[in-house]
């Protein structure tokens, strides 16, 4: 018996009606239309669906045309592989062609030609993400499933398609740890065989679009229980030997004390890399300018860490010594740092210290009689600096300080 989805909670009115009267403007032209991928696994999972990624045997260009007038839908965006994105009724439909792939080599881009959407089906990374369901009028919400996606779901289990999956293209790698984690699926024996066996493929991905999947794993919601599940399979180390360090354990539990951000996971795991290290580790990474910074930074913090518990170091000197380095820098060595007293005294930085600004501004000071100019800058900075130490406590002693200082400057 075929299953039929009636997208109850999972779409919403708007969306499925969309859906229904594409479905019927391509069928009229002799067109079948699926909703893929993703959104179909989601809506088995009785979760909000929402993308809504759809494909068609014919050329997108041409269902694009068709749709143009029953949707009132505009093309916004085309890729490399003839996938377009359409505008419609204040949505985004990602329209594709069904294809076949072929991989000359791993890791390298696919040659793509149309192909039947089962062998669309089968191209794709897991079961789970390899279902369709039809949108055409007698056949709505019916699920086409040649590889098994449904029972997947049902057993959670996330399972490639075929054994040379990883090889072809090892990003799936990141994308199985990110599945796994996501959904609370475990990975399919053979499958785990398969991605142990073949996380050497990974060398074979470009930075960029390694950076792409890792930067999705950063984003997801639980993206440390991803990082534990990836450094717990190697994928991690296999990755660049230098995220093979022995502080990574640590620092992914330190993750979940951190405000989910690219950039702050990204120094957590780079923490504990060796300072040689990091350049070929930010190119294989494919980093940006902001991105190496604050890696960057990470280290100098790193490396400030046994001047910075030299007790008699007065907190202004040490928010300093730090001061200007990356927030998500700082913040790292607050959690990560092996003293104590440093760690410590970082996260004063970071909760206070670096926000620390005089009560008195420029023109409090002109109206006290200071004169404008650069001596107006070096008093606010000592203003900053007696309040950081907590020398000076409130705007009556400040101004009291600029009296002081002012008669002893005339
Ligand atoms: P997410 O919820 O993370 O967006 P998604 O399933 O929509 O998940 P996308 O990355 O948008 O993921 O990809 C859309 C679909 O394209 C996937 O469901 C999968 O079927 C297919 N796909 C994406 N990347 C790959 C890949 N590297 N190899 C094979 N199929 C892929």
């Amino acid at each position: 018996m075929d299953t039929v989805l009636a997208f109850e909670n999972t779409l919403t009115a708007q969306d499925l009606a969309l859906l229904r009267k594409a479905g019927e403007a391509t069928h009229a032209a002799g067109i079948r239309m699926y909703l893929v991928g993703g959104s179909v696994r989601d809506a088995l999972l009785g979760r909000q669906v929402l993308d809504l990624d759809l494909v068609t045997e014919a050329p997108a260009e041409e269902v694009a045309r068709i749709l143009t007038q029953p949707l009132n839908a505009q093309v916004r965006a085309r890729s490399q592989f003839g996938t377009l994105k359409l505008h419609a009724e204040g949505r985004t439909l990602d329209l594709a062609t069904s294809r076949t792939e072929r991989y000359a080599r791993p890791g390298a881009l696919p040659s793509v030609q149309p192909g039947p959407i089962e062998a669309d089906l089968w191209r794709r990374d897991f079961s789970v993400n390899a279902m369709a369901v039809a949108l055409w009028p007698d056949n709505f919400g019916t699920l086409l499933d040649p590889t098994g996606g449904q029972g997947d779901v049902q057993r959670g289990v996330i399972r490639a398609l075929h054994s040379e999956s990883f090889q072809d293209d090892a990003t799936r790698i990141l994308r199985a740890v990110r599945y796994a984690t996501r959904l609370d699926f475990r990975i399919e024996r053979r499958t785990l065989g398969w991605l142990k066996r073949d996380l050497r493929y990974l060398d074979a991905i470009s930075p960029p679009r390694l950076r792409r999947e890792l930067e999705r794993l950063f984003e997801e919601v639980d993206a440390p229980g991803c990082l534990r599940l990836a450094h717990r399979l190697g994928v991690l180390s296999a990755v660049h030997p230098a995220l093979g360090h022995p502080g990574l354990r640590k620092a992914i539990q330190a993750a979940r004390r951190m405000a989910p951000a690219t950039q702050g996971l990204l120094v957590l795991l780079t923490y504990g890399c060796a300072a040689t290290e990091i350049d070929s580790l930010s190119d294989r990474l494919g980093l940006t300018n902001e991105q190496r910074k604050v890696v960057k930074d990470t280290q100098s913090v790193k490396a400030l860490e046994p001047h910075l518990t030299y007790p008699r170091l007065l907190p202004h000197e040490f928010a300093d010594a730090v001061n200007g380095m990356a927030p998500e820098a700082v913040l790292t060595a607050s959690l990560l740092a092996s003293d104590r007293f440093a760690q410590s005294r970082l996260l004063r930085f970071v909760d206070s210290w670096s926000r620390v600004v005089p009560a008195l501004t420029g023109r409090d000071l002109e109206r006290l009689g200071v004169p404008p100019g650069p001596l107006m800058g070096t008093l606010l900075d000592e203003l900053r600096d007696a309040r950081i130490d907590s020398r000076i406590r409130s705007k009556q002693a400040e101004i009291k300080y600029v009296k002081r200082w002012l008669r002893q400057v005339q």
